[in-house]
């Protein structure tokens, strides 16, 4: 345990999730802040609020809506549904948008007296999102501590793991079963394990069954 302040970046999504609970394990004292930047459902945004809510963190949502003028179909994007065509990229995908998340958790965290930021960002199931690179994290590191004369640490516990050793992780921070039930993954909406059905909730369940075939779980 430090006796440290950290700010946690959080979606109330299975690896975020796991992050605030690492964040819990390790610093006296922990935040979260939410983007709030028109979600497929308004869902991910209350979800996490009642995360928050029910570990007693405080949270702070920023109106991240201006992405949305950036995303690449942006100028029809009125006749547009904004939800997630099944298996790619949300259609308003914008580069460098952990750039721009990390940045403004640094300056929150910052005026909030937290050195530590940690974000679940991952390598292992890297998935075209070249901010989420280890590389990326440790230079936006450097450029923070530059830009704002101050010590921060971006922790990232998952960039690493694959989805069975997320679970693994959770397991071990006791946490598996709250994971399980109360986080959102699912495209659909559908809280825990989800619709079953959408390309979300099958990555989510293949992990969860390779890590379930392989361990005893410690809440079992
Ligand atoms: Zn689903």
């Amino acid at each position: 345990m430090t006796n440290d302040k950290a700010v946690v970046v959080f979606s109330g999504g299975q690896d975020s999730t796991t992050c605030l609970f690492w964040a819990l394990k390790n610093f006296s004292e922990v935040e979260t802040i939410t983007f709030d930047y028109g979600q497929r459902h308004k869902l991910e945004i209350e979800c996490a609020t009642s995360i928050a809510t029910d570990l007693g963190v405080k949270q702070t949502i920023l109106d991240m809506s201006l992405l949305n003028q950036l995303a690449p179909n942006a100028l029809t994007r009125h006749d547009v549904d904004i939800a997630h065509e099944e298996g790619q990229l949300p259609n308003t995908f914008v580069d460098g948008r952990n750039l721009l998340f990390l940045s403004f958790a640094a300056i929150v965290a910052k005026q909030a007296g937290a050195r530590h930021l940690i974000t679940g960002v991952c390598e292992t199931d890297f998935s075209g999102y070249p901010d989420c690179r280890d590389v990326f994290v440790k230079s936006l590191n450097v450029t923070l501590n530059l830009s704002m004369d101050y010590d921060f640490v971006i922790h990232t516990p998952l960039m690493w793991l694959n989805k069975a050793e997320t679970w693994h992780m959770s397991d071990q921070l006791d946490a598996f079963n709250y994971i399980r039930e109360r986080t959102l993954t699912c495209y659909n909406g559908v809280i825990g394990d989800g619709c079953g059905e959408c390309p979300a909730c099958k990555l989510r369940k293949a992990g969860l069954d390779q890590y379930l075939a392989t361990s005893i779980q410690g809440g079992a």
